[in-house]
């Protein structure tokens, strides 16, 4: 008998996530935002690290960074939960809810493309997955995700707004009509890149009782101290909460995390504003090029490349610039890449780079 039998039959449809190895000089594959934060910023978020009882477990309740958290999003304790990054609370969540096994196990609603990590998270946990297609325009089908949802019955509609790659958003009257549509599940809206987009849920989510929202410190300059929250009615917030390591935020990062949303927002707020004039300067400068650009409200930019994308990344990496290609997963994302805004001296790399691979 092999060993690896042991393990869940899932995980044979996966492979472990392995981010594009290698140095580049300009990274604009992973969304994070620019290097931004001040000698200053730094400088404290050492001293209140350094100030983090290490002999002590951290707290668990996250009282402090939830306080942190609620002044600058919303949302009372009781209806937060922080995760190690929202791929944690994604996981948290669907743990939460899995049930049965084989073909009744429980199911998951999302979109195509979307974020991947609702699959495989819902997968290494034995839920199934029916994604509906994105339109032509990279918008939600109502009628087709009605259709899924009626057949599927999921546990969990994971929408993403601003959603990763496209970097489109669904309406406020679009994200009612999921949660109308879906009352019999949960649905997430997913705004990882909400401080890019103009949108507000905030009427959705106090509308319907079955809408969570879900955010990340990661896409705003604290990808390393891996902080996400989760917001929603209090009763189901505290099932999520059941499934949660205790431990799960080391206490550096709640302590890094806090300080950063409490004494030095306006330097996120500055980036922010930054990273969206830049979106747009280079949505313009992309569009004089010939490729296609769809209108984002996130921190990339979805193009489309006259050329197959596979060779439009072959030639941006010789050149030191990484950006995401979706090639690998062809049909129409075959001359499609995702190219994270960096800063205007990065970008001007990756135009320079572009002009030389797709002339
Ligand atoms: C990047 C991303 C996340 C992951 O966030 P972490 O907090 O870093 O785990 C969640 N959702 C979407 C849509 C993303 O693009």
């Amino acid at each position: 008998m092999s060993l690896v039998s042991l393990f869940r039959d899932e995980l044979r449809e996966q492979t472990a996530y392995h981010p594009k190895a290698g140095s580049y000089a300009v990274r604009l594959d992973a969304n994070e935002a620019p290097p931004f934060w001040s000698e200053g910023a730094k400088r404290r978020f050492a001293e209140v690290a350094a100030e983090a009882a290490l002999e002590r477990y951290p707290d668990t309740r996250h009282a402090a960074l939830k306080a942190a958290v609620g002044r600058r999003f919303g949302g009372a304790p009781e209806e937060l939960s922080l995760g190690c990054g929202s791929d944690e609370l994604i996981a948290n969540l669907l743990l939460a809810v899995a049930r049965g096994s084989g073909r009744s196990a429980s199911s998951v609603v999302s979109l195509s493309p979307t974020f991947v990590m609702y699959r495989v998270s819902a997968r290494i946990r034995g839920l199934h997955v029916v994604e509906v297609p994105l339109d032509a325009g990279w918008n939600v089908s109502m009628q087709s995700l009605e259709r899924a949802i009626e057949y599927a019955h999921p546990a969990v509609v994971f929408v993403a707004t601003p959603n990763n790659p496209t970097g489109t958003t669904v309406s406020e009257d679009t994200a009612a009509a999921i949660a109308e549509t879906a009352r019999e599940s949960l649905v997430v809206f997913d705004e990882a890149y909400g401080m890019y987009a103009e949108q507000d849920l905030s009427r959705v989510r106090d509308g319907f009782a079955n809408v969570l929202t879900m955010g990340t410190l990661s896409k705003i300059g604290l990808a390393g101290a891996r902080v996400g929250f989760l917001r929603g009615r209090p009763e189901l917030v505290a099932e999520i909460e059941k499934a949660r390591q205790p431990y799960n935020l080391p206490s550096p990062s709640q302590a890094v995390a806090r300080v950063a949303l409490d004494e030095r927002w306006d330097e996120i707020v500055a980036t922010c504003a930054e990273v969206v004039r830049e979106r747009e300067r280079l949505a313009l400068v992309l569009g004089a090029m010939g490729c296609t650009v769809t209108p984002s409200q996130a921190n990339f930019l979805w193009v489309r490349t006259r050329r197959p994308a596979s060779e439009v990344f072959e030639g941006l990496s010789a050149r030191g610039v990484l950006v995401r290609s979706f090639h690998d997963r062809g049909g129409r994302l075959a001359n499609q890449l995702r190219v994270t805004v960096g800063t205007k001296a990065e970008n001007d790399a990756f135009l320079d780079a572009l002009a030389a691979v797709e002339p």
